[in-house]
């Protein structure tokens, strides 16, 4: 998976399809419910790189480990960020870094690295 088929999950997964119909497409006739959408979301974090969910182990101990993220799959998160401007344009990666940075698990370099770039690209 990368940039070439980003999110081709969503179109080419049975789980994510009828999960995310109803997130997406607003469609009550989809009849997903909150579990759908959730299992959908777990299978689209467990196949695309680009979530840093793909990136964060939970063991049975209930301890966690962040992996650090390809800096290709970071670029491509921060692309998908970016994109939440054209839902609403107050919205953006560094709106999304800002709101949800907290609850995020990341690895130190993968958070450097977002931070940095979001320095760099305040517009973004
Ligand atoms: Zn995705």
């Amino acid at each position: 998976m990368g940039i070439h088929d980003h999110d081709a999950s969503l179109l080419n997964h049975e789980t994510e399809i009828e999960g995310f119909c109803n997130y997406y497409f607003y469609d009550p006739k989809c009849g997903s419910s909150w579990t759908d959408v959730s299992l959908a979301m777990l299978n689209h974090y467990h196949v695309n790189e680009h979530h840093w969910q793909h990136w964060f182990f939970y063991s049975a101990a209930g301890d966690g480990r962040c992996y650090e993220m390809p800096k290709e799959a970071v670029l491509e998160m921060l692309a998908d960020w970016a994109g939440e401007v054209y839902l609403d344009e107050t919205k953006g990666a560094v709106w999304h870094w800002d709101g949800y940075h907290a609850k995020m698990k990341l690895h130190p370099h993968t958070e450097q690295f977002i931070s940095d770039l979001l320095k760099e690209h305040s517009d973004w």
